[in-house]
Parts: C-alpha cells; structure tokens; sequence
C-alpha cells in the first residue's frame, strides 16, 4: 500500500509499505480523509524526533475512514462501519486517563504525530485506542471529510469551553485560518453579538466574509484602535489568539474588555514563547486567561455530534481535496496560509 512518511527534515516520501496486519485486540481502518493541519506543516519544515532515516513516520492524524477488518477480540465495531477516529490515546491508568483526560496522559501517544498515521491507505488503531473509544462511528449523511475535521474542530471546542460565549458578547479572533473561523462559528452558535476576525492578510478576511457575512473583519491598519472604536471603548469579552504571534497575544491584553476572556489558542514557536506582557492590563481588568492543547473523546464525539446533526458547519471550510501523491504540495499550500484546510482523500 501506499504511505507517506516522514524520513526527516524537508523529506517527506510517498511509500510502498506492506498493507499492516493486526493483532486480535487492534481495528485495521481504510483511511478515507485525511486533512493537513499546522502539526504537519511544522513536523515537514523542522523534523520530528519519532521520524528517521531509518524510523519513517506516517503522518496524519485528522482522520475518517471505514473499517476494513477487526481483530477476534472486539465486539464494539465491524468491519463497513464508517468512523472518525480521535488522535490521542493514553496510558489509560494514571490519574489523567482515569479522569476522562487520556489526550493530557504524561505518557501520552498520538496517531500521526508519535506513531503511524493517516496518510496510508491503511492504519492500525491500536488496541489502546480502540478501548479507550478513540473510534467514533458516523451516520451515513455525514461524510468522511467533515468528520475528519471533528479533530482540529474539537481543540477549538475544548478551548470554547474554557472561555465560553455568553449571548450578546463581543468576541474577537486574531488569525483568520480555518481555526479562527471554527471558533467564530461556536460563538455565532453560541449566541454572541459580534464576531470579529483580525488578520494581516486581506485575502484570508474576505475568505471569512464570504462564509459568513455576519463576521466582522479588521486588518492590521489601526487595528486596535479600530477596535476600541467598534465596541465604543469597551473592548471584547473574549479574545482568542488562533495564530503562532507573540504580537497577538500582546494585544489581546490591551484589547479585552473589564472581566475578559482570553484564549491563547495558537503555541508559540520554540525559543519565541517568552512574551512581555503587561500584566496590569490582567490585575486591573481582572481578566481570565487560559490555554489549551488537544482535545478529550468527550469533546471529539460532542463535535462530531454537533457536525452531525448540522449545527456547525465545517464543510465549507474545506477549499481542497488532493490524492496522496499530492500530499507535499498540498501540505506546502498550508504552509502558505493558501486556502482553509487542504485534505487528502481516497
Ligand atoms: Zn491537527
Ligand atoms: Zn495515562
């Protein structure tokens, strides 16, 4: 079968690996869509300690599919089922797996970042996973690019929960990717009364506009006084950092409203994440700030569930869809910030 695999910095090759077999506790899954994430473009442009000349990793790990075989001790799927399947697995004993949070285990492995993926034809759900309920079947309606996408969605679902939305509020959004606008369609769930998106390339903003036109957009021209304009001084309930800037998170400070939320959604590069903040913007607004990483399955079957029955929707986010020998190119147009999510399908 074909694969692609990571062998190290900038090389990325498109493989012939034998189709994997699995033991009677492991699920083999046909990958159906695979969608290209940040994670993917940083482990291409910087390497990965899991992945080597001589250890390759297949990366991947947005993934839907069908399964294609089950091993003789499993009961809970079947061969034909149609699934969206979580990346993260833990240990499943410590304290963290045992209280609902297998994606924050210490000890914790994730599909496409630490072990095989789903860029391959076929991938192995390990026995782990396939306990833990990392394996989430879908209705037939719902198709395997939208489910793919229950994975980025659910990280800005975990982080929805730690801001939260209240009807009327005004919530702003620096970073005008398909994570931006993910979090600009919880809060339009949500109830909140204005939605505003900030990016420095006016290209991405008409983009927004266009998938919803009730998003406000703002450039980088005066941006915060614009702003401070539009909420008539008052700033914005929640703030949301959905890019890698230490400027972003900066602004977000001076930019939040008395008793706001912010989330510092988008990980800083290595080496860049020390940020001089004023922290009396924090002391004397009495500001909530929080961060995030991943998601639990709690939030992954809640996202797919809310994809499922329509509520958010994710497809038009979705601006390519690309064979698997195209993987490089697609994941080099992520990297260009060209197009929401490009996604790979077969
Ligand atoms: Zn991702
Ligand atoms: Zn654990």
């Amino acid at each position: 079968m074909k694969a692609a695999q990571l062998f190290g910095k900038e090389d990325l090759r498109i493989v012939d690996i034998a189709k994997p077999e699995i033991n009677s506790d492991e699920v083999l899954l046909k990958v159906k869509a695979s969608a290209i994430c940040g994670t993917d473009v940083r482990m291409l442009k910087n390497g990965h300690k899991k992945a080597s000349e001589s250890n390759p990793l297949t990366l991947g790990h947005e993934i839907a599919g069908e399964i294609a075989e089950v091993g003789a001790n499993i009961s809970a799927y079947k061969a034909g089922d149609r699934v969206a399947v979580a990346p993260n697995l833990g240990c499943g004993v410590c304290d963290l797996c045992v209280s609902g949070n297998t994606h924050m285990c210490r000890s914790s492995e994730a599909l496409g970042v630490t072990i095989a993926g789903a860029f391959a034809e076929y991938m192995v759900i390990p026995a782990e996973a396939v306990r833990q309920g990392n394996i989430c079947k879908i209705g037939s309606n719902t198709s395997f690019e939208d489910a793919a996408l229950a994975e980025p969605f659910s990280c800005v679902y975990n982080a929805f929960e730690l801001y939260g939305v209240n009807p009327g509020d005004c919530v702003v959004i620096i970073g005008a990717g398909p994570i931006g606008l993910m979090h600009a369609k919880l809060a339009k769930m949500a109830g909140a009364g204005k939605i505003i998106i900030n990016d420095l390339n006016t290209e991405r903003l008409a983009e927004c506009k266009e998938i919803d036109s009730m998003f406000l957009t703002m450039d980088g021209n005066n941006f915060e006084e614009n702003l401070m304009k539009e909420t008539g001084g008052r700033g914005a309930d929640v703030v949301i950092t959905a890019c890698p800037a230490p400027s972003a998170q900066q602004a977000a400070l001076r930019i939040a409203a008395i008793f706001g939320r912010i989330n510092y959604f988008g990980g800083l590069p290595a080496g860049k994440s020390e940020v001089a903040l004023d922290t009396n913007e924090i002391h004397y607004k009495q500001l909530t700030i929080t961060g995030m990483t991943r998601q639990s399955l709690r939030q992954f079957r809640t996202c797919l569930s809310l994809i499922e029955q329509n509520l958010v929707k994710v497809s038009d986010l979705i601006s390519t869809k690309s064979a698997l020998k195209d993987l490089e190119a697609a994941i080099n147009r992520s990297s260009r910030g060209e197009g929401l999510k490009n996604m790979v399908v077969f």
